[in-house]
C-alpha cells in the first residue's frame, strides 16, 4: 500500500494514490462517514447543498443565548457515538442537563412529574388503578406468546401498546414520547419499523415486559468484543448529553478534521453517473454539482459514493448506469413531519411556576385543555449557560403529524401559541423578551405503516448501483446517534468495496 501523505489501505494502482469517495450530505451521518474514511486514509470530498454544515444539527448563539435549531440533545447507545467523542477529543465539551430524570406530562392542564421507573410509576398516582393493574398482569396474560395474538408487521405503535398496557398508557405515556421524539402519532407509525427491538422481544417473550427483563438479565453480545465497561462509561451511556456550545459542537468538530477542499459547502449534487462495467475493477463514478458562484455544473471522478441526502432529494437528482438513465422511479413519496421550534425567553420574575428539570411534553388528548404544543424543553434550565441569569430560555416544539397546519404558522401566531401554553403550564406571564423560530418542512421520515416500500427502494438503489451506499435518518432509526452509526457503517461498506475492488485489480 502506498502512502500520499497519511495512511492509505486502499490505493489505486496505477498512481499509487488514495481511492476517491464523495460523501453527499454534510449532516452528522455524512461527516462521520467522512471521518472514519479519512482516518482509513481514503480522499473524501463531502458535498453539502446549504452554506453550513451539520444539516439537522444547527446551533446559534446570539445576544448570550445559546439554542439549537434542530437535535437538541442525543444518546451514546451506539458504539460509534464513543469511538466519535474519543477520538475527536470531544468528552471536555460534553454538557449533561441538570436533573436530566425529572421530565413532565402535561394531565388535567398541568405539568405531572414521569416516575422515573417502572416501580415509581406503579405507587404514583401519574395513571389509574386499572391501567396499573394491565401493566402488572401483563407478564401473565402474556406468557405464553402462542396464546396471544403476536403483532402483525402493520401494527400501529398504539395498537401494539393498547394490547399490552392499555389506552391510557397509549395517550397519556407513548402519544407524547413519540411526539416529542419523532413528532409522530401513535396510529401513524408502524411499530415494527418504529420500536423494533420491542416489537422482537414480543415475537420472542410475548411480554413485553418479561423480554424487557430477560433481556437485560442476559449477557450482552457486546461483552464479547472487548472488557467490561467501567461504571463511567454505563452512566455515561445512559443519559442525555449536548455539548458546551450546543449539538453543532459535534458536527463543527468533524468539519475542523477536514481541508478545505474536502468539504465543499453551497456544492449541491445535481447528476450522478456510473460508468459500472459489471467489472467491479472498472466502477467509477462522476458526479456534477452546482455551486451559485459557478456557471457550470462541475464535474469530479469518485470510486464510490456515500448518498446521504435525504429521500426527496434524491429523488430529484438525475442518475445514469454505463450512459443510460437510471430511473428513480420506483423510490416511493416519503411521508415527512413537519415541526416548528419556537426559541423564547422570559424574565425570570415573571416566570411563576418555574419547573426544574428536562421539559414537558403535551399529549395530544391535551389539547381539549387548550394545550397546541408538542413540548417544551426548559433549555436554560438543562444548561445554566445558554442563557443570562435573569432570564429563562424555553424551547418549544409545534406541528407534527398532530397538527401539520399549525406547524406552518407565522412567527407572530407561534408566539402566541407558546405564550398561552407556558402561561398555562409554568405561569410564563407577559409577552416573552426574545422570540425565534425555524420552521422544519420536513423535520422527521415518517416511519408510517408503510415504510416497507422506503426500505426495499434504497435496497434496489444499493444493489443496482455498485459503488453507492446509503446512509442517514431514513434507514435503521431516526436519532443523531443511528444517523452517525449509519455513517461509519456506510464508511466501513465502502472499505470493503474499494479493498475488493484493489484485489480484483491485482487479480486481472
Ligand atoms: C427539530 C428536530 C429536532 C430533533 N431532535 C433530536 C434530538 O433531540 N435527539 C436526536 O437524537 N435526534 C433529534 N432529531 C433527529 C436528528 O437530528 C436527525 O435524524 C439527524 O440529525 C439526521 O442526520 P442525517 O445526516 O441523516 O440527515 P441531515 O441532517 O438531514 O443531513 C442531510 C444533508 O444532506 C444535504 N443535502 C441534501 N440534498 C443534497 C444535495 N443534492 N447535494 C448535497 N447535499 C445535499 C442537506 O442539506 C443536509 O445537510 C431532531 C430533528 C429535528 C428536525
Amino acid at each position: 500500500m502506498e502512502n500520499c501523505g497519511k495512511r492509505t489501505i486502499v490505493s489505486d494502482d496505477a498512481t499509487g494514490c488514495s481511492k476517491r469517495v464523495a460523501v453527499i450530505g454534510a449532516g452528522v451521518s455524512g461527516l462521520a462517514a467522512a471521518y472514519k474514511l479519512k482516518i482509513h486514509g481514503l480522499n473524501v470530498t463531502v458535498f453539502e447543498a446549504k452554506g453550513k454544515a451539520g444539516g439537522k444539527l444547527q446551533s446559534v448563539s446570539q445576544n448570550g443565548l445559546v439554542w439549537d435549531e434542530g437535535a437538541n440533545t442525543m444518546t451514546e447507545s451506539e458504539g460509534d457515538v464513543t469511538f466519535l467523542l474519543d477520538s475527536l477529543g470531544l468528552r471536555d465539551k460534553q454538557q449533561f442537563p441538570l436533573s436530566q430524570n425529572k421530565r413532565y406530562i402535561a394531565r388535567n392542564g398541568t405539568p405531572v412529574l414521569i416516575p422515573s421507573n417502572p416501580i415509581d410509576l406503579i405507587k404514583s398516582n401519574f395513571l389509574s388503578t386499572g391501567s396499573k393493574l394491565k401493566m402488572l398482569l401483563e407478564p401473565f396474560l402474556w406468557k405464553n406468546n402462542k396464546l396471544a395474538k403476536v403483532s402483525d408487521k402493520h401494527e400501529s405503535v398504539g395498537g401494539f401498546f393498547e394490547r399490552h398496557f392499555g389506552k391510557e398508557v397509549v395517550d397519556y405515556l407513548i402519544d407524547p414520547f413519540v411526539a416529542g421524539t419523532c413528532g409522530g402519532d401513535p396510529d401513524s407509525l408502524s411499530m415494527h419499523h418504529s420500536f423494533p427491538e420491542l416489537w422482537n422481544l414480543e415475537k420472542r417473550f410475548g411480554s413485553v415486559i418479561v423480554g424487557a427483563i430477560r433481556s437485560k438479565l442476559s449477557p450482552k453480545k457486546e461483552k464479547k468484543q472487548g472488557p467490561p465497561k467501567s461504571s463511567v462509561n454505563k452512566k455515561r451511556q445512559r443519559g442525555s448529553f449536548s455539548f458546551l456550545g450546543g449539538m453543532q459542537t459535534l458536527t463543527d468538530a468533524i468539519c475542523k478534521d477536514l481541508k478545505e477542499d474536502e468539504l465543499r459547502l453551497n456544492s449541491r449534487v445535481l447528476e450522478l453517473s456510473c460508468s459500472c462495467s459489471g467489472d467491479s475493477a472498472m466502477d467509477s463514478w462522476s458526479i456534477f454539482s452546482a455551486s451559485p458562484h459557478k456557471r457550470q455544473a462541475e464535474e469530479e471522478s469518485f470510486d464510490a459514493v456515500i448518498m446521504t441526502a435525504p429521500l426527496c432529494d434524491i429523488k430529484s437528482m438525475k442518475i445514469s448506469k454505463r450512459g443510460n438513465p437510471f430511473l428513480l422511479n420506483f423510490i416511493p413519496e416519503v411521508d415527512y413531519v413537519p415541526v416548528s421550534v419556537v426559541i423564547t425567553t422570559f424574565k425570570r420574575e415573571n416566570v411563576k411556576h418555574p419547573l426544574e428539570g428536562f421539559g414537558v411534553l403535551v399529549p395530544s388528548k391535551e389539547q381539549k385543555h387548550g394545550l397546541k404544543t408538542l413540548g417544551t424543553l426548559f433549555s436554560s434550565m438543562m444548561f445554566p449557560d445558554r442563557a443570562p441569569s435573569n432570564v429563562y430560555l424555553y424551547t418549544t416544539f409545534v406541528g407534527g403529524s398532530r397538527n401539520r397546519e399549525l406547524a406552518k404558522a407565522s412567527r407572530t401566531e407561534l408566539k402566541d401559541i407558546v405564550t398561552s401554553d407556558l402561561k398555562q403550564l409554568l405561569g410564563a406571564e407577559g409577552e416573552p423578551t426574545y422570540v425565534n423560530h425555524v420552521y422544519w418542512s420536513k423535520a422527521f421520515p415518517l416511519y408510517g405503516h408503510n415504510y416497507d416500500s422506503v426500505l426495499d427502494a434504497i435496497d434496489k438503489m444499493e444493489k443496482n448501483l455498485p459503488g453507492l451506499f446509503y446512509a442517514g435518518n431514513h434507514k435503521g432509526g431516526l436519532s443523531v446517534g443511528k444517523a452517525l452509526s449509519s455513517g461509519c457503517n456506510a464508511a466501513d461498506l465502502v472499505i470493503s468495496y474499494l479493498e475488493s475492488m484493489t484485489t480484483d485489480t491485482k487479480n486481472h
